[in-house]
């Protein structure tokens, strides 16, 4: 794992991170952070996680060398890191495991967590029932309504299934739910977040653990490509599939870490989910200060996405960081771009990306024509494609049965 020396003992990347919790929490925080100190220096343990990669979620995940989109595209060599082919087809899954077995070395027996599109619940219902777990997954209303599919898989894996009917009824609303829930349970209950934000050391640990996908395109490009890439291009949500693949990269100052945000109907419009490219400001929200989306007043504001894991108002306190420091770049694709990169994927490779993933495919789309033909991209493809397929339909005005 990597052992850089951020963030610093109160959970800070630079001025971004901190733990802004209710009292009844610190404590609970605390021992989360003692145990996880332990539990990652102990070889057992490691080994375990590294156990159940392997044989339960199937890594290490390919590396692919998208050869006929590159020649059409005409410039750079496009590689993808297949996170789509984990157990439950997305990366989301690296970190639910990990937080698993700190749950169960913890001796806690019930795991909770929130969830937007659901793909953060049906990763997290699945380690539950791995291990045996009781599981309970707070769920905006609208979400529920929208995503039957997610909702009915959790249900299959014996989770159950909260609607939250506050607020906007989405994400945010069900996150503070999930955070009740822990501030009342606190002893028997471990709370599995899906990104790398919230409150210290959640940030830290799910980026420890999800740098699993780094760390392996650290010997597989030599071993396909010859060599690093010159690029590494990933979506960012909450930032957990960008932060686990540009972590180990940080020791290798030559290759670009580009971070692909929501940029929904455009950044001119207001209408996207983009904090770091929209040069939005800094605030606190959901246990943690990184840049927000939020009007004059703080207020924090809709936003907009084609793809529901892209559309959170915040972003993980290690990219605000690593835009501050200019380690890494940030960009926006708009929902029309995303498209276009999804299909394209879809017909030239046969592979089916996720609508967030497409965010990644459509920069590396953009900037290979620039490129010689001997230059590399690396695109995290973090999820498959099949959860999105209504919403594609949709969008094409074909309703399927
Ligand atoms: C949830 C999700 C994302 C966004 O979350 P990050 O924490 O930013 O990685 C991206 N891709 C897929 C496939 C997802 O399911």
């Amino acid at each position: 794992m990597p052992k850089e020396d951020v963030p610093d003992s109160r959970g800070y990347f630079g001025v971004y991170g901190g733990s802004f919790v209710a009292e009844t929490l610190v404590s609970a925080l605390e021992d989360l952070k003692n145990e996880y100190q332990r539990a990652r220096a102990d070889k057992q343990f490691m080994a375990e996680f590294h156990h159940e990669l392997k044989h339960y979620v199937g890594r290490p995940s390919p590396v692919f060398h998208a050869q006929r989109w590159s020649a059409r595209l005409g410039g750079a060599q496009i590689y993808l890191k297949r996170e789509d082919l984990n157990h439950t087809g997305a990366h989301k899954i690296n970190s639910a495991m990990g937080q698993a077995l700190l749950a169960r070395r913890m001796g806690k027996k019930k795991v909770i967590a929130e969830t937007g599109a659901g793909q953060h619940g049906v990763a997290t219902a699945t380690v539950a029932a791995r291990f045996g777990m009781e599981c309970v997954i707070y769920m905006g209303a609208d979400d529920i309504a929208r995503q039957s599919p997610n909702v009915f898989r959790m249900k299959l894996l014996g989770a159950t299934v909260k609607a939250v009917t506050s607020g906007s009824r989405t994400l945010k609303d069900a996150l503070n739910e999930a955070m009740r829930d822990w501030v009342t349970n606190v002893n028997s209950t471990f709370y599995i977040l899906g990104t790398a934000a919230g409150p210290h050391p959640y940030p830290m640990l799910v980026r420890d653990f999800q740098a699993v996908i780094g760390e392996e395109c650290l010997w597989q490009m030599p071993e396909l490509a010859g060599r690093q890439p010159d690029a590494v291009i990933a979506c960012v949500g909450g930032g957990s599939n960008a932060i686990g693949i540009f972590h180990p990269y940080l020791a290798h100052p030559s290759v670009r870490l580009i971070g692909v945000e929501a940029g929904g109907k455009g950044l001119g419009t207001g209408q996207h989910a983009a904090p770091l490219a929209s040069g939005a400001s800094a605030g606190v929200l959901h246990g943690f200060r990184s840049y927000l989306m939020q009007n004059a007043d703080g207020q924090v504001i809709e936003t907009h996405s084609v793809s529901a894991g892209l559309d959170y108002p915040g972003v993980g306190p290690e990219h605000a960081w690593l835009k501050d420091s200019r380690r890494a770049e940030y960009v926006a694709i708009n929902d029309d771009e995303a498209l276009q990169a999804f299909h394209d994927l879809c017909r030239f490779e046969g592979i089916i990306p996720a609508l967030e993933s497409s965010h990644a495919l459509a920069q590396a789309a953009k900037m290979a024509p620039q490129m010689d033909k001997d230059a590399i991209l690396l695109v995290n493809l973090s999820g498959r494609g099949d959860k999105d397929i209504n919403t594609v339909a949709q969008l094409a005005g074909i309703t399927l049965s």
